[in-house]
């Protein structure tokens, strides 16, 4: 591997959470209804993905981890649409640059699966293989060929919870795949994938909170606003659980959460926040395309209908509970 595509994979993949992230999204796009996560020392020394979408077919396993292989762009108007798309092929030559991965992978169509070992980038091994439709990628012992990204690692307590918080968002902004986290082998999050965004509440943060909620769902300025916001008097006393999705993907939004607050204004006392799960449904052209696809905060092409739509979608659901 040349340092420069050691950095490049570097700058993708900063933490075990990142590699956690891009694994999920692929087992999502690949269609699976369930997927299961499993880390060990914080996700540094193992992680194992599981799910049972589409797989891949023997011939396509070497190629799905060159760079910019991606099997979803495939037209301009896809590339338009590339905020969207995490890392456009990067992932798993990205990941198999730092660590150890393996494979193993089938697809509906063929009688036997394939397993595929590869680490540092370097030409992996394909072999048949007895499994499952879907696709299970285990990661070994990330940064073991760049100590110093190895350094800059948090303590795998540290760690696993980045894994965790990335793994919940994903879980929230996809109720219709059930998701499973075994941390440290003790399962810590396990969605119905019932498609029913308030039980995937439930799942994720629990009766207490699941049970202070008031529904949103309101339409203004071309953009959807649904999902939930707390009680006034279940309000919390700072931002850590405002969450917002933007179809259906998580994103920091300032318009969103300076919206969150402003409909709440005269309903909260001095020190107390709202908290949301609140999605958002808008027109891709209307999403800032300059953000950095592997950041997550975002900006749109006008803030201010978008502001109103979550001002109104708020006030609307107060509203409601005061009736
Ligand atoms: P991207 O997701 O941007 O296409 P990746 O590097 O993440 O790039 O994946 C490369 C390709 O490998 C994907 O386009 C897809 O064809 C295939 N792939 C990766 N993960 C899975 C999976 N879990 N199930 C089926 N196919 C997958
Ligand atoms: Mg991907």
């Amino acid at each position: 591997k040349s340092v420069s595509e050691l950095i490049a994979a570097g700058e993708v993949i900063e933490r075990p959470a990142s590699i956690v992230k891009e694994l999920l999204e692929n087992a999502i796009d690949a269609k699976a209804s369930a997927v299961t996560v499993e880390i060990k020392q914080g996700g540094i020394g193992f992680i194992r993905i599981t799910d049972n979408g589409i797989g891949i077919a023997r011939e396509d396993v070497p190629t799905a981890f060159l760079r910019h292989a991606t099997s979803k762009v495939r037209t301009e108007d896809d590339l338009t649409n590339i905020a969207t798309l995490g890392f456009r092929g990067e992932a798993l030559a990205s990941v198999c640059a730092v660590a150890k991965v393996e494979l193993i992978t089938k697809t509906a169509g063929q009688e036997l699966g394939s397993r595929y070992l590869i680490q540092g980038g370097e030409n992996g091994t394909l072999e048949e293989a007895g499994c499952p439709n879907g696709t299970t990628i285990i990661v070994r012992d990330l940064f073991y060929n760049v100590p110093a990204r190895l350094k800059f690692l948090k303590k795998d307590f540290s760690e696993g919870n980045a894994v965790q918080g990335i793994v919940e968002k994903i879980a929230l902004s996809h109720p219709e795949v059930s998701v499973k986290l075994i941390k440290e082998n003790k399962t810590v999050l396990h969605t119905s994938g019932n498609r029913d965004l308030r039980s995937a509440i439930y799942s994720v943060f629990g009766k207490d909170f699941a049970t202070g909620l008031l529904p949103v769902n309101y339409q203004h300025n071309g953009i959807r606003v649904s999902g939930f916001i707390t009680k006034p008097a279940c309000s919390r006393t700072n931002r850590s659980m405002q969450h917002f999705f933007v179809n259906d993907r998580y994103v920091k939004t300032r318009t969103g959460m300076a919206a969150l607050e402003e409909g709440y204004k005269h309903s909260l006392m001095v020190g107390k926040f709202p908290a949301c799960v609140l999605k958002l449904g808008i027109d891709y052209s209307l999403v800032d395309v300059n953000v950095h696809p592997a950041k997550i905060e975002i900006r749109f092409v006008q803030e201010r209908p978008v502001f109103e739509a979550i001002y109104f979608a708020v006030k609307s659901a107060l509203e409601q509970e005061d009736i």
